[in-house]
């Protein structure tokens, strides 16, 4: 892919122009999630704006894509209003898509999964349904099991799914959106 092939695609994807980020390092001041990242957001803005390819599948392997919280931080700091949240999204995407996800992302992509698979099924988070999809696709079936019967007792978890009035519109928007990529 030519150097600016890459900038096109972060533009289209994530409808952000990297080349306006002049790296002041605000973002990574302010990044709460800066510590856990191979690289901090205003160095993934950089790799970006090299637009070669190696550093292209630099950041799309990288660990930093998948331990943003989204937060926005960054976002709000940012003295060029460069949305870096939804360039991570839109990493995250085309990481996913290319097969380069970091090898630490397997749990937040299953945690990913089981949630929106609830929320397809049964119209809004189903918090013990998601559980037990995690556990099945991580295999770690006894983490946090010692807080089920607290959360039990204090009604934080249902062990049947609520009934909810637009199920079927919310199936609708997945059949509209996710199912349709
Ligand atoms: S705060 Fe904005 S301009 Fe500064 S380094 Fe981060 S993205 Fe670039
Ligand atoms: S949105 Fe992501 S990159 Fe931005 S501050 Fe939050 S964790 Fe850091």
């Amino acid at each position: 892919m030519a150097n600016k092939e890459i900038a096109n695609k972060v533009k289209m994807n994530a409808g952000v122009d990297v080349s306006h980020c002049y790296q002041c390092g605000k973002c990574t001041a302010g990044c709460v999630q800066a510590q856990e990242m191979d690289y901090p957001p205003s160095f993934i803005m950089r790799l970006l704006q090299t637009g070669t390819e190696e550093n292209y599948e630099k950041v799309l392997k990288s660990r930093s894509i998948w331990v943003c919280l989204n937060c926005e931080n960054c976002y709000q700091r940012c003295p060029q209003s460069i949305d870096i949240p939804s360039v991570m999204d839109a990493l995250r995407c085309e990481s996913l898509k290319k097969g380069m996800t970091h090898k630490d992302a397997k749990k937040i992509i299953a945690f990913h999964r089981s949630f929106l698979s609830q929320v397809k099924n049964t119209g809004r988070l189903w918090e013990v349904g998601m559980e037990a999809e995690y556990k099945m696709r991580t295999m770690d079936l006894f983490q946090d099991v010692d807080k089920v019967p607290a959360m039990l007792s204090k009604g934080k978890l249902h062990i049947l799914p609520e009934k909810m009035a637009g199920k079927a519109d919310v199936k609708k928007i997945f059949d509209q959106t996710v199912n349709k990529k």
